[in-house]
């Protein structure tokens, strides 16, 4: 059992109301810490000493200082790899293989990509001739923005939030993180390693807490925050943009999806199976990027659907720390009712229930943890909540299609427009289908595979803003122009 408490300006606090909350592993439901829930005191001070950092040595340091800061604190991060990835592993119940390969490494990379990125910032200049007879050189200067809040979900505690935190603090912005109220742990502990490398107080706060009337809410709302960057439900992306209306403060959103995977006959078989299968079921489901609607072309939807299923019943659940696991739990007892929800309602509606649909039969240590089995549905209208609504679970529905028209039609019929990946050996239609999905990430024969120096963000409900390489510099820098006249 730990407290898992607050870090404001270089220093670990607990909190004035003496409110906390407990946090579960969803692996076997035991108790793991107790997390001290910063309410407006511990929210103002957190931003107070954001923006006297700014003030501070951190707002005077040249940007090769900085980014040296950073990289150390990417080492320090891999140096104290173990610690993080047993937290991050406690929080979620991911499998060690998932949170060593992705979390961890990438968490720690994200600080490594944008210091690199700031160190080779262009800006643009023109010169001019003035009315009178002489010249006028403009250049941009790009400036901090100020105090940043980042707001994170539970799904990649880490890597989602260094990815916010990364580019901010390249930037020379100071930040407040609330991180999501399931995973507050990799957070806190980020707090040791900005003190043992030397980043100076106030540079880097977390606030601990939930949304509404808690951290999150007070956070957004705070007058002194200059821009607000999110990720996390459609819903509470609108509430932070209404935060952010009052006093114009600009949000960045990385919001929810209900992505399609596009499977032709002429496909590499192999590769799109064991694809999907990862898109439809890794990190249990819980990718935001994760494919849930999957459309297969006629001639191999069968073969495709007792393919996947093969897959699926390949999933063995259990202990993080078991080489034989391959999936975790969901995040939360609540979370797990959420998916179970849509399992209930896909069998009211009649779905074909190619495998899964419940409950896995879990041993007896393991019987409270927050379990539920891979599922694939075939057979529900496109009309469904379940092939329309974000599950954000292990499951997918399956629906075969005819023409290339109508594969596009059903990929684009969504509020949302996150990502798409496309399977096809023709490299003429994908490219075709490419340009008129509307999503922010399109995958051809692939999926999950970024380069970090590009744009990711997401279409229609999906979000709002780009970030990634010298797009994240849109949002964490304010653009200048200045005049001279000689
Ligand atoms: P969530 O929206 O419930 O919570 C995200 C964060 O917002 C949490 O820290 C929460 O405490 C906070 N919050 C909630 N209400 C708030 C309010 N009114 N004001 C301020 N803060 C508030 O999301 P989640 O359940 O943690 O994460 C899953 C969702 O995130 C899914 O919809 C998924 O698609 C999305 N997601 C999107 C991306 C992307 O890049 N587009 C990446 C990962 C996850």
């Amino acid at each position: 059992m730990k407290d898992i408490l607050n870090f404001i300006n270089g220093e670990y606090v607990r909190n004035a109301s003496g409110k906390t909350f407990e946090k579960r592993t969803p692996i076997d439901n035991t108790l793991i810490g107790t997390v001290y829930e910063a309410g407006k005191p511990e929210v103002d001070a957190a931003v107070a000493s954001a923006k006297a950092a700014l003030e501070g040595p951190w707002g005077k340091i040249s940007v090769v200082e900085r980014v040296e800061l950073l990289d150390a604190v990417a080492n320090e991060i891999n140096r104290r790899f173990d610690d993080f990835l047993a937290a991050e592993v406690a929080d979620t119940g991911k499998p060690n293989h998932l949170a060593s390969h992705v979390d961890i490494p990438r968490g720690a990379a994200n600080f490594k990509i944008f210091a690199d990125t700031i160190k080779n910032a262009a800006t643009e200049s023109f010169r001019m001739a003035t009315p009178d007879g002489r010249t006028a050189l403009s250049y941009g200067l790009r400036v901090p923005r100020g105090v940043i809040a980042v707001v994170c979900p539970w799904n990649l505690p880490l890597l989602l939030m260094t990815w916010k935190v990364g580019p901010a603090l390249a930037c020379g912005n100071t930040v407040v993180v609330k991180p999501s109220e399931e995973t507050p742990s990799t957070a806190a502990l980020l707090g040791e390693v900005m003190n043992k490398v030397g980043v100076p107080k106030g540079v880097y706060n977390v606030v601990q807490g939930f949304g509404p009337d808690s951290a999150g809410a007070f956070l957004t709302s705070h007058p002194d925050v200059n821009g607000i960057t999110f990720t996390g439900e459609t819903r509470t992306g609108t509430a932070i943009m209404k935060a952010g209306a009052d006093g114009i403060r600009p949000v960045s959103l990385e919001l929810g999806g209900k992505n399609a995977a596009l499977v032709f006959a002429d496909c590499d078989f192999q590769v799109a199976v064991d694809t999907v299968t990862r898109s439809v079921f890794e990190n249990c489901g819980q990718v935001c990027l994760g494919t849930e609607r999957v459309y297969v072309e006629r001639p191999i939807f069968d073969k495709f659907v007792n393919a996947l299923k093969e897959k699926a019943e390949a999933m063995i659940p259990g202990r993080p720390d078991d080489p034989a696991t391959k999936i975790g739990p969901v995040v939360s007892q609540e979370h797990r009712q959420k998916v179970l929800s849509y399992y209930q309602k896909a069998r009211e509606e009649g779905a074909n229930i190619v495998t899964g649909g419940g409950v896995p039969d879990m041993p007896a240590d393991l019987k409270d943890g927050a379990w539920v089995q891979p599922t694939i549905w075939t057979g529900l209208p496109e009309s469904s909540p379940v092939v329309r609504e974000e599950i954000f679970g292990p499951c997918c529905h399956i629906q075969p299609f005819d023409t290339e028209e109508e594969a596009l039609r059903m990929a684009n019929d969504t509020p949302y427009g996150l990502a798409t990946s496309i399977y096809t050996s023709d490299i003429g239609r994908a490219n075709r289908l490419a340009a008129k999905i509307d999503v922010g990430l399109c995958w051809i024969n692939s999926w999950f595979l970024r380069d970090l120096r590009t744009a990711f963000g997401g279409s229609k409900q999906s979000g709002i803003g780009r970030e990634g390489g010298v797009h994240s510099l849109e949002f964490y820098t304010e653009l200048r122009n200045v005049m001279i006249k000689f």
